[in-house]
């Protein structure tokens, strides 16, 4: 057996806890990366890993990504994530998720919860019945602040392509500039409606091809396969579906300047954000374009543990800053020859004291 602090993935990780609920069925990571600046904050991840070790790096490199992430987006909160270790049907119950609050709540407050993948508001209801140490609740109508980070994503990532379309290409507006969105999801479908009420022209693409072809109709794009997004040629390729795209072959096919989307994880390995520097390419750091959904959370979990309502114009503005934390990053890159993701993980460490 091996140790998960010999993991590679293994950065010092503040906690790293098992839980086990026998009457449940509920096996879950937390994995605390860095409290330096706050509680840890990130979703909890509920999927189906054939090898737990699989689980075990999952909590451990989303975790770190969080620290990264929260501290470039100014909030007060360290890195946190947990995975729930769903069985092959994907069981999941109220009892599994109220036993995992159970969890959270044992921490003290060290861990603040949300969504991740395979988790959604109604799964954060039932956490919240144990622990008061959550955020991504539903919220009452529409354009509220706070509940479904996936809008406030897609708006930190609009503002993201927009900033990254003026520093490589020196244009003000998206007007006519072409963008090809891999997955119209939550994030990619609201950063498609947000670019095309700016007159941009879109390729949009996703597995459930009828979603993309229904989502192109209506704002009148195009639509490419699946398997042929990557190498449409365009002014922006934005990925939000997958992570782990951007690998040896993805970024060879890749004919487009500028890379600026919302998966987390885009890069396959730490050296291919050089090798997209070297084509030329300009990168948008993931976590740090992806912030729009954390901010969210983080402001609302704030204000109801203040008890005071969430401002939608104070995540609106600190969304806005994204572009301005991006252009410093690029400037940087530009100067030092040094790609944008390492400058990124250069300015996040120091800010979280490493
Ligand atoms: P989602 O499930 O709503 O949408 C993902 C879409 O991608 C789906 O329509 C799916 O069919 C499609 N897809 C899956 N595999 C694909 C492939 N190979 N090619 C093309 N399309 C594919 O998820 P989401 O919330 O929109 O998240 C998208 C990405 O953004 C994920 O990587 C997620 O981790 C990341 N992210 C999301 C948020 C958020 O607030 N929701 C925040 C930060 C990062």
């Amino acid at each position: 057996m091996t140790a998960f602090w010999t993991e590679p993935d293994y950065d010092d990780h503040e906690l790293v806890q098992l839980v086990r609920d026998r009457v449940s069925g509920l096996t879950a990571i937390i994995a605390l990366h860095s409290t330096h600046l706050g509680p840890g904050a990130g979703g909890t991840r509920f999927w189906h890993y054939a090898d737990p070790q699989d689980a075990m790096r999952d909590a451990l490199r989303l975790s770190r990504g969080m620290s990264y992430k929260n501290a470039m987006a100014g909030l007060p909160m360290g890195g946190g994530k947990a995975v729930i270790l769903a069985d092959r049907e994907r069981t999941k119950t109220p009892q599994m998720l109220e036993a995992f609050g159970e969890a959270v709540e044992t921490l003290g407050g060290a861990y603040v919860t949300a969504e991740d993948v395979g988790i959604g508001e109604a799964d954060m209801v039932a956490v919240s019945r144990r622990t008061q140490y959550v955020t991504g609740l539903p919220v009452d109508g529409e354009g509220a602040a706070g509940g479904d980070p996936g809008p406030f994503t897609a708006m930190g990532i609009y503002h993201g392509i927009k900033a990254a379309v003026r520093h490589k290409l020196g244009k003000d507006s998206v007007r006519g500039v072409h963008v090809a969105i891999q997955g119209v999801g939550s994030v990619g479908g609201g950063v498609a409606r947000l670019l095309s009420k700016d007159g941009a022209k879109l390729t949009l693409s996703d597995i459930d091809m009828d979603r993309a072809a229904a989502l192109a109709d209506e704002l009148e794009g195009e639509t490419a396969a699946p398997d042929a997004v990557m190498g449409v040629a365009c002014d922006v390729f934005s990925p939000n579906a997958l992570g782990a795209i951007l690998d040896d072959a993805g970024i060879a096919r890749l004919d487009a300047p500028i890379v600026a989307g919302g998966a987390n994880n885009q890069l396959a390995r730490a050296h291919h954000g050089e090798t997209l520097a070297e084509r030329g390419i300009l990168y948008a750091p993931d976590y740090v374009i992806n912030a729009g959904g954390i901010i969210s959370v983080t402001l609302e979990y704030l204000a109801r543990r203040d008890g005071t309502a969430c401002d939608i114009n104070e995540v609106r503005k600190r969304i806005a800053q994204i572009p301005g934390r991006l252009k410093e990053i690029w400037q940087e890159s530009d100067a030092s020859g040094v790609s944008p993701d390492v400058v990124a993980d250069r300015m996040a460490q120091k800010l979280i004291g490493r």
